[in-house]
């Protein structure tokens, strides 16, 4: 038992979405999307992911109505007109995304559009098919919200499918979801569900992720590190996200590649609210089997190879000062509070690395 100190009050919603998990769930998809009554199904999914989608197809037959592979990261605006006209062409009664968080972050954004009926299969550890929460950008303006019509219906995890994400996707991916669990477990609306979610899927991801990494096709860890992701996206769907997500979503905002942005700056945010969140430090550490959080989280990307430069993923330095003012601006209820000149310190560090 922990001696932490449990939330005297806590609340929190949830709703009426299916998951199902399993290597060779993919083949019950069928089943599952008839019993949702979805008969004319669009799939949507990124490029490259033709294998996917022909199993996908095997699978589904005549469901399936219409493919849109347009799918980008950060839901580009004009990606969803150019979908949008697909479902004014096509009528689908639902959508179905396959892929990882731009599939699904489409999906969403044709949801939210029409209110047509989302379902998920999910082949990274993002995380994006457990929450409500929609993104679109334009320009260099990423925005975001909630809203429970994007929120997927079901939601079919086949680790079979991961097998396939590179390592180095593989490591960013589940730093991402690494940073889900971080930021839930010193959110102020923390609940004792969201920090049990946290500290498993936390766990699952620092003990199966380095053996994915090494070995993609060890179905053993895969399965791990999925169910690892998947608790993770539970405990970010339950909370409020902190500096954290805050900074890498103005990043992204200018363009860095997601998962790639959260597995860099992650350990730096951890080192910043240290002092400020006790508790939820000694529970990442004890999940990690390290002895501080700061110092595992360096630890894990170091072991896993993520790179720890954001120069290395596009910043450059005029970007610090605009990034540090917008996210300044967006992070309240960060544990600790978040002055421009703190988020400029720890991006003047996260730009080389050190
Ligand atoms: P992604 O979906 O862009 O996938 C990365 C690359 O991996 C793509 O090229 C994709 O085609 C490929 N890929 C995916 N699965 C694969 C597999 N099994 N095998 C081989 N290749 C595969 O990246 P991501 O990191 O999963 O998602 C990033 C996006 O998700 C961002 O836009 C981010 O904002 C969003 N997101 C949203 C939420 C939310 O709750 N709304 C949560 C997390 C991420």
């Amino acid at each position: 038992m922990h001696s932490s100190p449990v939330p005297r009050a806590f609340s929190y919603g949830t709703r009426a979405t299916r998951i199902v998990f399993g290597v060779g769930a993919l083949d019950g998809l069928d089943a599952e999307l008839q019993a949702m009554g979805a008969h004319r199904v669009l799939v949507v999914s990124t490029g490259g992911r033709s294998r996917d989608l022909d199993d996908v197809r095997a699978v589904l037959g005549a469901r399936v109505i219409e493919v849109f592979t347009g799918a980008r990261q950060h839901v580009p605006v004009e990606v969803v007109r150019a979908a949008l006209d697909v479902v004014r062409t096509t009528t689908p009664d639902s959508v179905l995304s396959l892929g990882g968080g731009s599939a699904i972050g489409l999906g969403k954004a044709i949801a939210r559009e029409t209110s047509l009926p989302h379902a998920c299969v999910p082949t990274t550890y993002a995380g994006s098919e457990m929450t409500s929460i929609w993104g679109t950008s334009e320009g260099r303006v990423k925005q975001t919200g909630r809203d429970a019509r994007v929120a997927p219906r079901l939601v079919v995890y086949d680790p079979a499918l991961t097998v396939t994400l590179p390592p180095a996707t593989s490591a960013a991916s589940g730093m991402n979801a690494i940073a889900h669990a971080v930021e839930a477990l010193y959110a102020a609306d923390a609940s004792p569900v969201s920090s049990l979610c946290a500290e498993d899927g936390l766990r699952r991801l620092a003990q199966s992720l380095p053996i994915v990494v090494g070995n993609p096709a060890n179905i053993t860890a895969r399965v791990d590190v999925l169910i690892g992701a998947h608790l993770c996206a539970c405990a970010l769907d339950l909370t409020t996200m902190g500096l954290h997500h805050k900074l890498c979503h103005a990043l992204g905002g200018i363009g860095l590649a997601h998962a790639e942005t959260h597995a860099a700056v992650l350990p730096y945010v951890v080192g910043f609210n240290a002092p400020a969140a006790a508790d939820a430090m000694r529970r990442i550490a004890e999940a990690l089997g390290a002895p501080s959080a700061t110092a595992g989280l360096f630890a894990l990307s170091e072991t896993l190879g993520t790179r720890r430069s954001l120069a290395e993923l596009g910043l450059l330095e005029a970007d610090i000062a605009p990034v540090a003012m917008a996210t300044s601006a967006a992070s309240r209820g960060n544990p600790r509070p978040v002055t421009e000149d703190a988020v400029r310190d720890l991006l003047v560090r996260a730009l080389h690395g050190d």
